[in-house]
């Protein structure tokens, strides 16, 4: 079937090139879809620039433009497990996982239509008779918006929904390994009234693909989450034509406990924040950062909890985690602990790759490396697998106590986000003031809600998504001035003028 979207009809690549979709959790083939190249994002940034530059759509009045968000929430509502499916079915995580996430697109697409209502301008008192003087709000132009592979559609959402809700036109370009749930946005889209040219869809690879729209001069922004050296590579080749640029990369991010903590909720809270899907998460709590007084009692009960962890595929009831994304995925993740325990870190669970029944998939065991530092590169680098790292700090006192934790969670060149756990309030406040992370738990790890922000400081990224600044990255803002009694500036002096004297 054609799955390249463009100008508002569903084509197949101008090379005829397709692509073979696997199933993470038993390499089966699960589609086959369009393998896009150069020629076919060409064509979507043109139709993309038409429907911007001559379309309704940017001018169309907020109310609309969010009535069209809204039908595509309620489409999602009425066809969520059929897409939660295809989402399990593409990445490998559990259905009941996808289902969440369904319900989580849903609230960001209303979040943005209903934000987009209330924005306004605003007039400016010059204090000047007759001028008017205000800030309007306009869309950005044409967007190249593209997307990881490990929340397929929730990463998308972020992007699409504030770009629709601006008044934007766009070019998707999702993961090669995970398109399905991209392919039903844009017939939910089109079904949601959008007009022709507004949304296009283009499968393929960074290199053929994503190259294109990055650096294309008919391309206004870059909306990209993925990987820190992708964003690099993006940002370079965006500067040729100045475009404007977002970018959600990857995390290394601390999870603090201090001996003052629920561990019970801690213990529980520290599995979830690193080993849900599988640590394919950007968000992971990959780092324990915990007091050396409790350290023994904390990993013993990690590593005993980590062992009962079920891995198993997408639909299997039992299984409480999944595959990783692919065999190559994986070999890299398994050479990341091999190389950890080559530096000194030691192995106290997981590690190797099971046999038996898992062997069909791509599967990897929750691993935990203890006695880790952080000058080295599993404490530095981003495995995005399920592997956790433990590092311990302590103070005589109760500021040097929290002065090392700090040292130890900021000794990183990432920052999204980081979690504290302590019973003292005030410790948790004086700790999250101190942590150089986009977002911040107390005593919880990973909930988010679309009204609130999420981006990385340092070089986990720029810019936010969600939250109102996730709209204003689509906005331009301009300011017209109008002056009502328009008069001469008299700056140079007009020779023609008869001026007294002469
Ligand atoms: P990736 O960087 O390999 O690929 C992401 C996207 O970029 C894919 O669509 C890919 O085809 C495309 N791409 C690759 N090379 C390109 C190029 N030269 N030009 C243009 N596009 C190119 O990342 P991934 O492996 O798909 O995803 C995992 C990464 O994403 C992790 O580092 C993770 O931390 C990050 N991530 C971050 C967030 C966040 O909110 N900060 C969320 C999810 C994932």
């Amino acid at each position: 079937m054609p799955s390249l979207y463009i100008d508002g009809a569903w084509r197949e690549a101008e090379t005829g090139a397709t692509r073979d979709i696997t199933h993470p959790g038993d390499r089966s083939v699960i589609a086959t879809v369009s393998e896009g190249g150069s020629a076919d994002a060409q064509a979507a940034i043109a139709a993309a620039r038409h429907a911007f530059d001559h379309g309704p759509w940017p001018t169309t009045p907020t109310p609309q433009r969010a009535a069209v968000l809204a039908r595509v929430a309620d489409l999602l509502e009425a066809e969520r497990d059929d897409v939660a499916r295809l989402e399990a079915l593409d990445t490998g995580k559990r259905f009941v996982e996808a289902q969440l996430d369904m319900d989580d697109i849903v609230a960001v697409f209303r979040h943005f239509a209903s934000l987009v209502q209330g924005e306004a301008g605003r007039v400016i008192d010059t204090g000047m008779p007759g001028i008017s003087s205000r800030v309007v709000h306009e869309p950005v132009g044409v967007c190249a918006l593209i997307t990881p592979w490990n929340y397929p559609l929730l990463q998308t959402a972020w992007k699409v929904a504030p770009a629709l809700a601006a008044g934007n036109t766009f070019v998707l370009k999702p993961s090669e390994l995970t398109p399905q749930t991209s392919i039903w946005l844009m017939d939910a889209l089109e079904r949601a009234g959008l007009p022709a040219g507004v949304a296009n869809l283009v499968l393929g690879t960074g290199q053929e693909v994503g190259s294109v729209l990055t650096g294309h001069p008919d391309v206004d922004l870059v909306s990209f989450t993925g990987g820190l050296a992708t964003g690099k590579a993006i940002m370079a080749s965006a500067a040729g034509t100045v475009k404007r640029v977002a970018l959600e990369l990857g995390g290394k991010n601390p999870n603090i406990i201090f001996a003052d903590a629920d561990l019970p909720a801690a213990i529980d809270n520290a599995l979830t924040a690193v080993f849900l899907d599988s640590g394919q998460v950007c968000s992971a709590g990959t780092r324990l950062i915990v007091e050396e007084n409790i350290h023994d009692e904390v990993v013993d009960e990690l590593v005993r909890r980590a062992e009962a962890i079920r891995l198993g595929s997408s639909f299997d009831d039992d299984a409480e985690t999944g595959p990783l994304i692919s065999d190559e995925h994986r070999h890299k993740v398994h050479a990341y602990v091999t190389d950890a325990v080559a530096e000194g870190a030691v192995l106290r669970t997981g590690g190797t790759i099971p046999g038996g029944d898992l062997a069909q998939g791509s599967y990897f065991p929750p691993t935990i490396l203890d006695g880790c530092t952080t000058s080295m590169r599993c404490v530095q680098d981003e495995s995005f697998g399920p592997v956790l790292t433990v590092e311990t700090f302590s103070g005589a006192t109760r500021d040097e106590a929290e002065d090392a934790a700090v040292a130890l969670a900021n000794d990183t060149i990432y920052g999204l986000t980081g979690a504290v756990w302590t019973e003292n309030a005030g410790r948790a406040e004086r700790v999250a003031g101190r942590l150089r992370h986009g977002t911040i738990w107390i005593n919880d790890y990973h909930p988010y809600v679309p009204q609130a922000e999420w981006g990385g400081m340092k070089q986990s990224g720029i810019g936010r998504e969600l939250g109102s600044a996730g709209l204003h990255e689509y906005v331009e803002t301009k300011h017209i001035w109008h002056n009502t009694r328009p008069a001469k500036a008299g700056w140079f002096a007009d020779p023609s003028d008869n001026h007294e004297g002469n």
